[in-house]
């Protein structure tokens, strides 16, 4: 039967969740498979790795004289290893594919419940087991819950329980064993609309500076006494102190000083990989016969880039973008026109 999502059945009214619930419970108390004989017998070098792989050093496990001395009057092996004592190797148990429990997941898988996840066990012992106990293991579908809803999706718990008989047929050991076969909860739905790339803060000192970026001017700043230009801008020139300065219209072009490319962590309204570039910007054209006139460094991303082709010293022109309704800033485009290795 397949198991596509074109082929599940919608029990749409109550009625029909209840006949495909009671058709579910007829596979309760079933037998799983023909009866399990251990491999081998309990024995005590089987308890020995155990117990020293996990560091039990309990003297009733291992120490065949003090063992003597106790209630059990000889080595027992830990209850815990109930389960162990019948594992099939690497390859698992052989498979028919057309028992009840490959028909009770059929009949899981027509309704959609096609995941699965193992949600917990139970052991319960009956007596403890010696050396020399030869164990079968007998499994049954112990019950099946009604329709329930997890973080993980709908579906159904199916408990199966391992009933441990010694050699005289005496029940000495069980282990419930469930899972929980769902419906995996829908995808999100794909692609939310991106969010605004954050903002520059912007402040008094600066807000003409983004004020010229949006009208499509790269502006920085230079000092009205020595001339220097400047970047970032501030109040201050930073070799004479004179607080008195102009703007200055700066070359859309310059040179990469150097790079990063961000992988993460990742911000939503960025694409990645995220290359993040120092550019230094060729020298203003308003401010070209002024002293003082050089180039400044600037910080920003790129766009429309081969990422393998980003190199120190590669010559970008400087684009003006809209980030938001409100925002431009500048990005810097890899010039293939004028990139043959040479530095400016
Ligand atoms: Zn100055």
């Amino acid at each position: 039967m397949s198991n596509t999502t074109s082929d599940i059945i919608v029990d749409a009214t109550p009625e029909a969740k209840a006949a495909f619930f009671g058709e579910l419970q007829t596979y309760v108390g079933l037998e799983i498979g023909a009866p399990t004989p251990a491999p081998d017998e309990i024995n005590a070098p089987m308890i020995r790795h155990l117990v020293e792989a996990v560091g039990d050093k309990n003297p009733i496990y291992s120490n065949a004289d003090l063992a003597k001395q106790s209630i059990h009057g000889g080595i027992v092996a830990p209850p815990t290893m109930l389960q162990a004592w019948v594992m099939n190797g690497i390859d698992g148990p052989p498979r028919t594919g057309d028992g009840p429990y490959e028909k009770m997941n059929q009949l899981l898988f027509s309704r959609g419940f096609t995941s699965v996840v193992g949600t917990n066990s139970e052991q319960m012992y009956v007596r403890y087991l010696h050396p020399g106990d030869q164990l079968t293991m007998r499994t049954v579908i112990d019950s099946i819950s009604d329709e329930k809803t997890t973080g993980l999706g709908t579906g159904h718990f199916v408990s199966t329980r391992q009933d441990y008989y010694d050699a005289t047929n005496e029940l000495v050991g069980s282990m419930l064993f469930r899972i929980f076969r769902f419906q995996p909860k829908a995808k999100a739905p794909a692609a939310k609309p991106k969010t605004l790339r954050p903002r520059p803060a912007t402040t008094h000192d600066n807000q003409w500076y983004f004020d010229g970026l949006n009208d499509g001017v790269l502006y920085s700043q230079a000092c009205a006494e020595c001339g220097e230009v400047r970047f970032p801008t501030g109040p201050m020139c930073p070799t004479c102190h004179s607080l008195k300065w102009d703007k200055v219209e700066m070359s859309l072009s310059g040179t990469i000083h150097s790079f990063v490319i961000a992988h993460y962590p990742q911000v939503p309204s960025f694409d990645y990989p995220l290359p993040v570039l120092l550019v230094d910007i060729d020298p203003p054209i308003s401010h070209s016969d002024k002293p003082g006139n050089n180039k400044v460094r600037m910080i920003m991303n790129s766009a429309d880039t081969d990422l393998d082709a980003l190199v120190v010293g590669a010559r970008v022109r400087i684009e003006i973008r809209a980030t938001d309704p409100d925002m431009k800033l500048p990005f810097a485009i890899l010039d293939s026109t004028s990139n043959t290795g040479a530095t400016s």
